[in-house]
């Protein structure tokens, strides 16, 4: 998993510089900014409550601060507004916990940092380790200064626990929300790299203008059937005289036949046997578990289907195949080279015909 997989996934940019999309971050900063905005409204109230002026300006300041932020997002640099918040966070936390004292739970808030810092590839890694390291340096400070001074304005008795929980159980709601976010982030830039992968497979493995198999992984089921020396039966197919429907049709309409034959040989085999584009207007038809009679069948449909694959010409479309039983002691080349030599055969024989090498049982046309 890297983080640019992650960056896709969240929709954000490594590279800010050359990204053309390097404000996109702006859009996870705006929901954050404006939860920022929302928070110090409540605290505002509070402190207002509580009678501690400082911290109702300060808190004034911080809304209009992550306001002006939030407008500014669009157009300074995402780093610079992390930046702005983080150091409010914490000078928020250290002033609060200055005048009400630790026991009302602002220190919590640094810890809000901490995985936010630590997901935002926006920054390299060593300047989140010290960012990080920052915001932990800042909570111990706090913990060394304050847990056991006596604040400035005291909190009621009332009020203490109640405002310890709810901010405890607010920065444990920021943290849940933040690592949910970078675990669905996660998730997405796996499936991404998993769907690619798969993508990359199938066009390694596929012939682009049919849809088949392509030469190369044929090759590989090939070695496998020659390797396993199971029963196996070979058909290669060759388009009759295809250079003139080319030259007298055109290129293009020379792919769709071809386009078309690919089609109606993979419906004839269905799931029975393995299909591959073997070479330009050449198709390879790989059938496991045969001994040479179902192959003799099915070239003989083949043979019969290829004709309705091309209506535009006077003259029909026609398919010479040539058939091929695994021996022993075969190899892939010499296992294709009779099924090519039977091919050859039925091309002097006047070609739109089916003919089975020597040596396999099935009988040809
Ligand atoms: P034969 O009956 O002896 O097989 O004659 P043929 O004309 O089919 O054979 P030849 O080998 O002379 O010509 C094959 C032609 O197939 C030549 C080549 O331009 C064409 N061809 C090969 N690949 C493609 C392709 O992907 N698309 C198109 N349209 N034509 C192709
Ligand atoms: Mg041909
Ligand atoms: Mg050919």
């Amino acid at each position: 998993m890297t983080s640019e997989s992650i960056d896709r996934a969240m929709g954000g940019p490594r590279d800010l510089a050359s990204d053309p999309g390097r404000w996109r971050y702006a859009r996870v900063l705006g929901p954050i900014l404006l939860f920022g905005a929302s928070a110090h409204a409540l605290f505002l109230a509070l402190f207002a409550l509580l009678d501690v002026p400082v911290l109702v300006a300060f808190n004034a300041a911080s809304i209009a601060l992550y306001l002006l932020l939030l407008y500014l997002a669009r157009h300074v640099d995402p780093r610079v507004l992390v930046l702005v918040a983080m150091m409010e966070v914490l000078a928020h936390a250290w002033l609060a916990t200055h005048y009400v004292g630790w026991v009302s739970g602002f220190h919590f808030y640094p810890l809000i940092l901490i995985p936010l810092i630590a997901f935002l590839t926006l920054f390299s890694l060593l300047q989140r380790c010290l960012l990080i390291l920052l915001a932990t340096l800042v909570y111990a400070a706090m913990a060394l200064a304050y847990t056991t001074a006596t604040p400035l304005v005291p909190l009621p008795d009332v009020v203490a626990p109640w405002l310890s929980a709810i901010n405890a159980v607010s920065v444990s709601i920021g943290l849940s929300v933040f690592i949910l976010f970078y675990a669905v982030a996660v998730q997405n830039a796996d499936n991404l790299a998993r769907a690619s992968q798969e993508r990359l497979k199938h066009l390694a493995a596929t012939d682009p203008l049919t849809g088949l198999l392509n030469r190369r992984s044929m090759d590989i089921h090939l070695q496998q059937a020659v390797h396993h020396r199971d029963p196996a039966a070979l058909l290669l197919g060759d388009v009759d005289n295809f250079k003139q429907i080319n030259d007298a049709f055109g290129h293009d309409a020379g792919d769709r036949v071809l386009e078309a034959i690919g089609e109606t040989l993979r419906q004839a085999v269905a799931d029975h046997a393995l299909v591959a584009r073997w070479g330009g207007e050449e198709f390879l038809i790989l059938i496991p578990g045969d001994n040479g009679t179902h192959a003799a069948r099915l070239a003989e449909r083949i043979r019969r289907l290829v004709p309705g694959c091309w209506q535009e010409s006077e003259r029909p479309v026609t398919m010479s195949i040539g058939i091929a039983r695994l021996q022993a002691g075969d190899t892939v080349a010499r296992f294709a080279n009779r099924a090519d030599q039977a091919l050859l055969e039925a091309k002097r024989a006047g070609r739109n015909r089916v003919i089975t090498a020597p040596g396999a049982d099935a009988t040809g046309t």
